[in-house]
């Protein structure tokens, strides 16, 4: 999937199973938003996301899921988050970008299909996602 043709900053890579996992828990919530860790790696601009973690503090709401970023272990393994926007819109919040962890930002729009995954970086660009098949 292509979604701009500028320069990107960086790649996203999401295994299959993450982003299923990912899909499976932004429907859980709905329609409230969910809110996950991604957990994977940073190598030379490529974030490779193949796990994810159940944030300890999350609070889950109509308007913003979020925690409280002081209370995350520091660890060199979480590259980012993913929340879901059950409005339908994928468009990161200024809360959003306010609250941004780590390397990358993924927003999923409601109703959470393949397609509805977005990912941002700290400025709010947004990045091109490949999904791998294959155990990385
Ligand atoms: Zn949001």
């Amino acid at each position: 999937m292509i979604f701009k043709k500028e320069k990107l900053r960086r790649t996203i890579t999401i295994t299959k199973d993450a982003r299923d996992g990912i899909l499976t828990y932004c429907k859980m919530n709905h329609p409230n938003e969910g809110i996950l860790i991604l957990r994977g790696k940073s190598k030379k601009g490529n974030v490779v996301v193949d796990g994810l973690v159940i944030p300890p503090f999350s609070h889950h709401g109509p308007t913003f899921a979020g925690f409280p970023h002081s209370f995350l272990p520091f660890d060199p393994s979480y590259v980012g988050t993913v929340h879901s926007h059950p409005s339908g819109s994928a468009k990161p919040s200024v809360t959003d970008l306010h609250n941004f962890f780590g390397f990358v930002s993924l927003i999923v729009q409601s109703p959470y299909e393949d397609d509805d995954i977005f990912a941002y970086d700290r400025d709010g660009n947004l990045l091109e996602i490949t999904i791998s098949s294959d155990e990385l």
